[in-house]
């Protein structure tokens, strides 16, 4: 660690920027904001000068609003200078929701890990106008409440397509180890997991900049749920695999640069945070499964906090992952119970 640089966590600059302007983190890096329809209600955008193009790094989803917005940025604060490369973080409609936009009307090149590209891809082409039959039941495996349960059981699912544009084929890999240039940077490539597979992140050579994208957060902490996709999945465990790995990388000016709310310094502390955060969240679980429950039985020793029906689906994927973990490492053991619903208990 380095002497003198703060331990805690700083923001630099308290308040984002306006829709539509920038803020200059470092020489040639600019952070917008853009709007999420939903109750995180903002992701970050970063723009590298790379001297004749910009890279930008995430797009924000695709909607009208969102697509005015970037025409705005790219006429005023990136100058009219084309977007030449976009570089994905992770697979979610936030961050790749306008890559293919860029990619068919402006020429740009698309840069992502091999996972996000598969799985974005996978998930725009799937338009489902019903639930299919392994969703409603990965819901009653979590033990979703019956109500909710019939009323998403009779409307038209989410889909990726809704809100992200369609990729075209063709992207550049980048993988774990790599180095590359951004912004006039090399830049060293490390994998995050658990919020997202293959989730990348790049850590600046040159100076103290971090991009993060939704792998490190500085006042909330990622989602981390499992999914009908792969409803053995142990994100958990990937999270603290992936936190792990990344710790020692961290240094106290670390300027991070996330996917959501402030850039901030203290990087080493938010590590431990975030590690201990899951610990302490596994521990309070695993004294309140003394009697088997289900997942979404679990939002009171994990949220500590009313979870509305905004916040439920996110909190019963989360809290599926968790009891998940306790279960695949043994803490716990799970039952199937009448209703179809899993239910966890103390090993
Ligand atoms: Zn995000």
């Amino acid at each position: 660690m380095a002497d003198g640089a703060p331990q805690g966590l700083r923001y630099p600059w308290p308040e984002p920027p306006e829709h539509g302007t920038a803020v200059e983190v470092a020489e040639g890096v600019l952070w917008f904001r853009l709007p999420l329809p939903m109750k995180l209600d903002h992701v970050n955008i970063y723009a590298l000068d790379d001297g004749d193009s910009w890279t930008v790094i995430d797009t924000g989803l695709d909607n009208g609003k969102t697509r005015r917005l970037w025409q705005e940025m790219m006429a005023g604060p990136l100058g009219g200078k084309p977007v030449g490369r976009v570089i994905v973080t992770h697979h979610h409609p936030d961050h790749i929701g306008l890559a293919g936009w860029f990619q068919s009307e402006f020429g740009a090149e698309v840069v992502t890990t091999r996972t996000a590209w598969l799985m974005a891809r996978m998930l725009v082409l799937d338009v489902q106008e019903t639930p299919l039959p392994e969703t409603l039941a990965f819901y009653r495996s979590a033990g979703m409440d019956p109500e909710l349960y019939q009323k998403r059981a009779g409307e038209r699912p989410f889909n990726f397509a809704d809100i992200v544009a369609s990729i075209p084929l063709g992207y550049t890999r980048i993988q774990q180890g790599q180095t590359i240039r951004i912004g006039g940077r090399t830049w060293d490539i490390h994998m995050g997991n658990g919020h997202a597979p293959e989730h990348a992140t790049f850590w600046s050579r040159d100076d103290n900049l971090v991009l993060s994208g939704d792998q490190i957060l500085s006042s909330i902490s990622p989602n981390v749920g499992v999914h009908a996709t792969e409803p053995m999945a142990d994100p958990i465990g990937e999270w603290l695999e992936a936190c792990a790995r990344l710790e020692p990388l961290a240094r106290p000016d670390h300027l991070v640069l996330g996917g959501h709310k402030l850039p901030f310094t203290g990087l080493p502390t938010r590590m431990r945070q975030l590690i201990d955060n899951h610990h302490g969240a596994l521990k309070r679980l695993l004294e309140y499964i003394d009697t088997p429950k289900s997942a979404t039985e679990c939002y009171a020793p994990l949220f500590k906090r009313k979870i509305g029906e905004g916040e439920y689906g996110l909190a019963m994927v989360e809290a599926f992952a968790h009891l998940s973990h306790l279960h695949q490492t043994g803490l716990a053991t799970r039952t199937l119970r009448d209703d179809g619903a899993w239910v966890f208990q103390k090993a």
